[in-house]
């Protein structure tokens, strides 16, 4: 068997969050969306469920219906994009809250679904989802009239903690929240590592889990293991790969890997990443094709059957840097055809 392996260790999902919710001390939800970055929400979610979480949040209503399928009735599971056009059926048949971002989905949600539970999505700089001051002001008076079960906002620079726009963010969420008797939720990972002030209520981690930055105690998640194909050696002058994009200085021994740019290893990280054998590191050589890689094994002395591209030496966060990218994106392009493992 040539596909790389994947294996997703949930155990350590499950410590990573049980490590945020005692940083926390508040609710400690989870963040699924994207299929659990990649990951697979079903499995993650079951597994968190299992371990005490309660509350989980996905990008679209499509993704609650099919957690809610995955988790039964019970936990509780909302939806970022609040409640757009069509999806009254889903929010309602799957039991899930649209965290409203507009008077808009405010109308749509109360006319389709009076007394169906939503939360309330605030706009508090970051000027992606939610509701401005404006905004919020005119329909505050009304959308509390209805009962929401949360008040949430977003910020956009947590992963900085000296950032001046945390600070400003948290004091535009208290403006807008003053004096309302709902549960508040102003933090993802990196706002539940800022402290005390920011957690309110309730936090919504995602990275965190799955072993990404700002984090950085997190265990790591995933390990990608990559089969090798072939080996062969070359001499002073010869080139690997397409473009002729390496030349050897010095004889060299070239592995060449089954996965490439297909399988959401991007391209760009080509000249800067390496793989690892046995701990050794070993530099990617020529550029990354769409099913295969080429790897200087040199240092190695016994020709190896497979190589580690993610795993404890070296994370998502730190090859992303090589492609010029964040783990998330690291997490979230894993590729469909790789053999997959769930550990727990
Ligand atoms: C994605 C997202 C989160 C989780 O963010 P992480 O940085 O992955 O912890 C929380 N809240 C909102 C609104 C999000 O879009």
């Amino acid at each position: 068997m040539s596909t790389a392996h994947l294996t997703i260790d949930l155990a350590a999902i499950a410590t990573n969050w049980r490590a945020l919710a005692q940083i926390s001390q508040v609710e400690t939800a989870a963040v699924v969306k994207a299929d659990a970055y990649g990951l697979d929400a079903a499995r993650v979610a079951k597994h968190l469920a299992q371990a005490g979480a309660r509350h989980f949040f996905v990008a679209v209503a499509e993704e609650g219906v099919a957690l809610r399928r995955a988790l039964g009735a019970g936990p509780s599971i909302s939806v970022f994009s609040g409640h757009m056009d069509g999806d009254a059926a889903a929010i309602s048949g799957a039991t899930l809250v649209p965290m409203i971002n507009s008077l808009d989905q405010m109308l749509r949600h109360v006319e389709a679904l009076p007394a169906h539970p939503f939360g309330i999505q605030l706009d508090t700089g970051m000027n992606r989802l939610g509701m401005e001051p404006a905004e919020w002001a005119t329909l505050r008076e009304i959308a509390l009239a209805q009962n929401p079960t949360l008040i949430m906002s977003h910020l956009a620079s947590a992963d900085e903690p000296d950032h001046a726009m945390n600070e400003k963010q948290r004091a535009v969420f208290e403006d807008m929240t003053a004096g309302i008797d709902v549960p508040r939720s102003l933090s993802a990972t990196g706002g539940t590592l800022l402290g005390p002030a920011y957690h309110y209520d309730l936090v919504r981690p995602g990275i965190g889990l799955y072993g990404g930055l700002p984090f950085v105690g997190a265990l790591p998640v995933v390990t990608l293991d990559i089969p090798v194909i072939q080996i062969r050696d070359v001499a002073v002058g010869e080139t690997v790969g397409y473009a002729n994009g390496w030349i050897a200085q010095a004889p060299a021994r070239i592995a060449t890997i089954s996965a490439g740019y297909a399988d959401g290893l991007i391209r760009a990280m080509g000249p800067k990443a390496s793989l690892f054998a046995d701990g050794v590191s070993v530099p990617v050589v020529g550029r990354v094709s769409m099913d295969l890689i080429t790897v200087d094994v040199t240092a190695l002395r016994d020709p190896p059957e497979s190589l580690q591209l993610l795993g404890p030496e070296q994370g998502v966060d730190a090859l992303g840097a090589c492609a010029g990218t964040i783990g998330y994106e690291i997490l979230t392009s894993l590729g469909a055809r790789y053999k997959r493992t769930w550990t727990t």
